[in-house]
């Protein structure tokens, strides 16, 4: 009820440009629907190109005197952005559960993380250093500034929708750009919250837009765009390289967080409960939505039948249903096309010979799918290289350090990765050959707003967090003077 009250009262109905509250010109509105129970829950303008124009209009317009502005005067908005976040966090963790599914108090701990990242960049803008260095000539000086890129597209997903847009839009105006989000369209309403008060906090007019609607058409006005200068996008692989591709031809700086498909590797001399917990969290969280969700869990050989015991034993434990209702673990699945893609993984691994061990049977209504954890999964089925992305546990049997190496890093992805062993050799061993953005050691949750995110490979390009999310956002600017 709370979060239907925020919708109501937030008058969450209208899209973001230039400081105003706009509807889609064909007045035409795209339903929102809650996956819990597959009910409408709102509606939001359905944008096109002409509406994703105007908003790159707003923004290009803003952007000389925003980019321009003392770093601490973007600073302290951007606090007050991080504060406003801070005063409503029920309000949005109500909606984060009412239109994406995850449990409340998960709903909370994404809020909380989108809070960190607001607080990092309104620190982190004042720190935009550049550089002076020894010249070769005795009259000349070198010097390096930093520079905002410009305008950015910024193109989310619906598995974190307040977070990507908090990570992607606080160092991009830390930095000094102005930006166009544009929401997944499952979960549009958790970035116009955050327009909300971003209005609130006091950014101008065209600093921060948000267009809402169909991906396609919003998508190529944004990367055909020569105005707009760098697309940071968080989704598929797939849908990364099509947009990397539509940038091409206006050669546009790009930061693409795009699909993992984590090694999650447990060692012979790990600690077994240690491990499991991880694997739990590292697999469950989210319903297992998460491009850093543990896709592939290879176990050694001398491990395998305890580990794959007291993991079937936990996963068993699961609660299941509306992320509203207290004590629930696992929510649904973001919509109907995801439990069919989960439902054709698990056939396949079956055929091939996996063993399927379910667990909490389904509430009645909505997009969900059952726990499952599928042990001596053969190497050649489908869930090897897909991402599941869906609370399902495939374990593999593996025999040496060097095997688990190889298996790891035998697909076309390179986002996060997890390694459980109590030899610091050996741990960092695995870790120097892995093929990963991220390692996980002993432990399956990596999230920290200060440290580099981002992967390798067909994982994508750029790093989100820490002064590597600012950098992003800048260009380098070399002046070479001559003093005569
Ligand atoms: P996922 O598999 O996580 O749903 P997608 O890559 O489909 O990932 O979606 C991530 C974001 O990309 C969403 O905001 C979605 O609307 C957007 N998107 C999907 N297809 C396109 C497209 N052709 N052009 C622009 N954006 C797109």
């Amino acid at each position: 009820a709370r979060a239907r009250a925020v919708i109501r009262d937030w008058d969450l109905t209208r899209a973001y440009i230039n400081g105003e509250w706009r509807e889609a010109d064909s007045r035409e509105k795209l339903d929102v629907i809650d996956p819990a129970k597959g009910d409408v829950i709102g509606g939001v303008p359905f944008m096109r190109t002409s509406e994703a124009r105007r908003a790159i209009d707003a923004a290009s317009e803003a952007f000389p005197a925003w980019s321009t502005r003392l770093a601490k005067d973007r600073a302290a908005i951007l606090r007050r952005w991080r504060d406003l976040l801070e005063t409503h966090q029920e309000e949005l963790a109500s909606l984060i559960t009412l239109e994406q599914g995850k449990p409340y108090d998960q709903a909370m701990r994404e809020v909380v993380g989108a809070i960190a990242y607001a607080e990092w960049y309104s620190e982190e803008a004042k720190r935009a250093y550049g550089q002076t260095m020894p010249a070769t000539q005795r009259d000349r000086r070198v010097v390096v500034q930093k520079h905002a890129v410009g305008v950015v597209a910024a193109i989310t997903p619906w598995n974190f929708p307040l977070t990507m847009v908090v990570r992607k839009c606080a160092p991009a105006l830390a930095a000094g750009c102005t930006v166009v989000v544009k929401p997944a369209e499952d979960t549009p309403l958790s970035a116009l919250a955050a327009a909300k008060l971003a209005h609130q906090a006091g950014f101008p007019p065209g600093v921060f837009n948000v267009v809402t609607g169909l991906p396609q058409p919003i998508g190529e006005a944004l990367t055909g765009d020569e105005r707009v200068r760098m697309l940071s996008f968080t989704g598929s692989t797939e849908v990364g390289k099509r947009l990397m591709a539509q940038c091409a031809p206006t050669m546009k700086k790009l930061s693409l967080e795009l699909g993992g498909n984590a090694p999650f590797i447990v060692m012979d001399d790990a600690d077994i409960d240690v491990a499991v917990a991880g694997a739990m969290i590292s697999k469950f969280r989210n319903s297992g939505q998460t491009c850093v969700c543990a896709n592939r869990i290879f176990v050694q050989d001398g491990v395998y039948d305890a580990f794959v015991e007291k993991f079937i034993a936990a996963s068993n434990t699961q609660t299941i249903g509306n992320g509203f209702i207290p004590g629930m673990e696992l929510g649904p699945l973001i919509n109907r096309q995801a439990v069919a893609k989960v439902e054709r993984l698990v056939q396949n691994a079956q055929k091939a010979g996996a063993t399927l061990h379910y667990g909490a049977e389904l509430p009645a209504d909505g997009h969900f799918t059952r726990p499952l954890v599928m042990t001596d999964v053969p190497l050649d089925a489908d869930c090897f290289d897909e991402e599941l992305f869906a609370p399902v546990a495939p374990i593999y049997r593996f025999e040496t350090e060097d095997e688990a190496i190889t298996l790891a890093n035998r697909v076309r992805t390179g986002l996060s990765s997890y390694v459980y062993s109590r030899d610091v050799g050996r741990i960092q061993r695995i870790a120097d050959r892995l093929e990963a953005g991220v390692v996980g050691i002993n432990d399956g949750t990596t999230s920290h707003e200060g440290a580099p995110f981002g992967g390798v490979k067909e994982s994508g390009q750029g790093r989100e967090g820490g002064h590597w999310g600012l950098e992003e956002y800048l260009e380098p600017k070399y002046l070479n003077y001559a003093i005569g």
